[in-house]
């Protein structure tokens, strides 16, 4: 593969990767890309360089908080693979076998990588709807803790009001202990 050829995917690959992918804002959410056609800034030097390899072909998604598209495939190959180590050090650094970008390809990966995102979405919003849960629980406990506190107090109060009656000297008249006792007539 000539690195200097510029490449592009033809126009109903295209549009295959926009109906399997979908679309943000009227732009497809995935594309293929020549390594050696696609150029990128360098926010230190603000030179124009190759982000990806160059003779091998990349599929990028969309970032919309990026607000560019990011690398998210290689397509190429370590033939040697093994189970516990997906690539073998020489393909790791010449960077694999090289793999045309075919429809069915391209596909099975956007496809896994749909079926990975759905999954992180389940995941957070299982995640989410058990701290909602929580915080729920939370808000009816400090309810009832609410509620509990106004009996403790309510309980605190009436022993003191039991006691004071029950320290009440039985001998002691009503006029007595009401202060009456001064007024009332002796024959
Ligand atoms: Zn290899």
């Amino acid at each position: 593969m000539d690195a200097q050829v510029k490449r592009e995917i033809p126009v109903w690959l295209e549009r295959q990767i926009l109906l399997r992918g979908g679309a943000v804002n009227s732009r497809p959410r995935f594309r293929v890309v020549w390594g050696g056609n696609r150029m990128r800034a360098n926010l230190v030097t603000g030179l124009l360089e190759h982000p990806y390899q160059k003779d091998r072909w990349h599929l990028e998604m969309w970032k919309e908080e990026l607000q560019d598209y990011e690398h998210a495939y290689v397509f190429a190959n370590c033939p040697h693979r093994e189970p516990a180590k997906p690539w073998c050090n020489s393909c790791f650094v010449s960077g694999g076998e090289y793999i045309d970008a075919t429809l069915a390809i391209i596909e099975a990966r956007i496809g896994l990588i749909l079926r990975v995102e759905a999954m992180q979405k389940e995941a957070l919003d299982k995640n989410a709807r058990m701290q909602k849960d929580a915080l729920f629980g939370r808000e009816e406990a400090k309810k009832e803790e609410a509620v509990e506190r106004i009996h403790d107090a309510v309980k605190d109060a009436a022993p003191i009001t039991v006691k004071r009656s029950m320290n009440t000297p039985l001998y002691i008249s009503a006029d007595q202990a009401l202060g009456t006792e001064k007024f009332r007539q002796v024959n």
